[in-house]
């Protein structure tokens, strides 16, 4: 798989931290700084295919990313 996306990652610049807020935290400013991010497609189809649990990728929540992975798992076995 191809990551050169990661270069590119706007996370890089900022504290990591950030993107995995305790259970309760706010995951506002990761958030804010994925919708500035260029390669937020690929960061977002990358945290999909390999089925990543923890932490705010392409600008979503685990939550939210945990039901991307669903559906997409749901898509391949149909
Ligand atoms: S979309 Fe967010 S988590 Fe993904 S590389 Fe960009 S800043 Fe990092």
């Amino acid at each position: 798989m191809n990551d050169a996306w990661r270069e590119d990652a706007l996370c890089q610049q900022t504290d990591p931290a950030l993107f995995h807020p305790e259970p309760g935290g706010t995951t506002i400013p990761a958030k804010r700084t994925c919708m500035a991010c260029p390669v937020r497609r690929e960061c977002l189809d990358y945290a999909i295919d390999t089925g990543q649990h923890w932490g705010i990728w392409g600008g979503v929540s685990q939550n939210e990313l945990r039901r991307l992975v669903r559906v997409a798992r749901a898509e391949v076995a149909a």
